[in-house]
């Protein structure tokens, strides 16, 4: 399927039934695998054999969302997990013991935000957070000697800045450490950051990969490219003494990381995607690059809008040439994706208000469904915080986040034009 386009992989991906086979990916649900001699199980345990073995570690279903996720990406392999926050723990504790460090945007996603700078510096790995926008040699300077990996999100949220890839992985390559991005925002329809100098990928499933708020998963995916035999991974290449000695990189070439991150951590730590919500996702796929292109017109469409639109402040969206990374945007996107924020004039209380007059819009805490849906952090995700920390956090109290659906344009406007008018400090 390599020489096929997105679109076409998206829909035919890697799934290749065998005559009389379902023609549509089967959900295999079971736990387990037959064998006719113990000698074929001997060779699982031995990592000789790639056949299944136990679904913690490996299923038919999700090995099949697996390699479609692969191929999209352009990866050599890739590992499934019960969820965003799973897959970037894996990612990072495939590479990462007490005693390293990472470098990091500081504009990362919440969630990965906490994971990065109180959950894993309690298990001793230290983060330092980079302002993306600061200069190479600044993000350099982050650099320490037990500096294992540089971390970053194509898409910021809710900054929405996009990453400056040539940039960080410039400063991954002096430091000789792999450059981890999470491509969640963009997916490979609109990105592909193996092709701009990144390592590993990181999804979570849950948001456009799905594309029906149905199932939380999500996935690390192993472009193949980092030499980790270079001092600095001892862990990939001497031998693994709970697999009677293998050496992940001697054994494994390209695949080393990706096979290690399944056989040590997914075997140890269980974080594993359930067989049905990989069909789902697998199902997702196949319409991806419709959602994706409907998704960043639309929200072009509305942010254009918005713009012109007298109860609003100010709109940002990765596509408005007002956008501080719009070039940055032009260069490695093709589409905007379907995020964007506002500002709604009337502060927090209109922002508040704002809600409850939407019809077709609802408040959700999510992004990434074909519904349009919004959220107002200060009063919801980030009410915990003080208004200089929310600030701190790229939220104001009046920001609007929007996740743009694929309904009609025509509806959507309106639906915000009336809710905006209604509530908005309009003189
Ligand atoms: C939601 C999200 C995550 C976390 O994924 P879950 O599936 O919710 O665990 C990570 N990164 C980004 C960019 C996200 O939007």
């Amino acid at each position: 399927m390599k020489k096929y386009s997105t679109e076409t992989q998206c829909v035919q991906g890697t799934y290749k039934p065998k005559t009389g086979q379902p023609r549509v990916l089967p959900i295999v649900q079971s736990t387990t695998y037959q064998y006719y001699d113990s000698d074929d199980v001997a060779d699982l345990f031995d990592l000789k054999s790639a056949e299944h073995m136990y679904s913690r570690i490996s299923n038919p279903t999700v090995a099949e969302f697996e390699s479609k996720m692969a191929l999209l990406e352009g990866g050599v392999g890739a590992v499934a997990a019960s969820s965003g926050q799973a897959a970037t723990t894996l990612a990072i504790l495939n590479i990462c013991s007490a005693g390293d460090h990472i470098i990091a945007a500081s504009t990362i996603y919440g969630g990965t935000f906490n994971l990065l700078g109180v959950t894993l510096k309690k298990l001793g790995i230290q983060v330092t957070f980079v302002d993306p926008e600061a200069s190479e040699e600044e993000i350099r300077a982050a650099g320490k000697d037990n500096t294992k990996a540089v971390f970053g999100e194509t898409i910021g949220n809710p900054g929405l800045n996009i990453l400056d890839f040539d940039k960080f992985g410039r400063v991954a390559k002096a430091l000789d450490v792999p450059f981890i991005v999470d491509n969640t925002l963009a997916t490979p329809v609109l990105c592909r950051p193996f092709e701009h100098g990144v390592d590993i990928i990181i999804h979570s499933a849950t948001k456009y990969t799905d594309g029906h708020a149905t199932s939380v998963g999500g996935i690390v995916i192993d472009g193949g490219s980092f030499n980790w035999d270079n001092g600095k991974f001892p862990e990939l290449v001497e031998p693994d003494p709970s697999y009677h000695g293998i050496s992940y990189v001697k054994d494994f070439g390209p695949a080393a990381y990706i096979t290690k991150a399944r056989v040590q951590l997914l075997r140890d730590f269980g974080m594993t995607l359930s067989p049905f919500s990989a069909f789902l996702f697998h199902l997702g796929l196949e319409t991806l690059h419709l959602r994706m292109e409907r998704h960043s017109e639309n929200a072009l469409a509305l942010a254009r809008y918005l713009q012109g639109h007298p109860g609003v402040e100010w709109v940002s969206y990765p596509y408005l040439e007002t956008h501080k990374t719009y070039q940055t945007a032009k260069k490695y996107l093709k589409g905007g994706s379907g995020i964007l924020t506002f500002g709604i004039k009337g502060g927090a209380q209109a922002g508040k208000e704002l809600v409850k007059h939407l019809d077709l819009t609802a408040l959700v805490v999510h992004l990434g469904d074909l519904r349009t849906s919004i959220l107002h952090p200060a009063s919801t995700t980030h009410r915990q915080l003080t208004e200089d920390q929310q600030i701190a956090a790229g939220v104001s109290p009046d920001l609007i986040r929007v996740s743009v659906g694929i309904e009609n344009i025509d509806d959507i406007i309106a639906d915000f034009d009336n809710a905006i008018t209604q509530v908005a400090e309009i003189n």
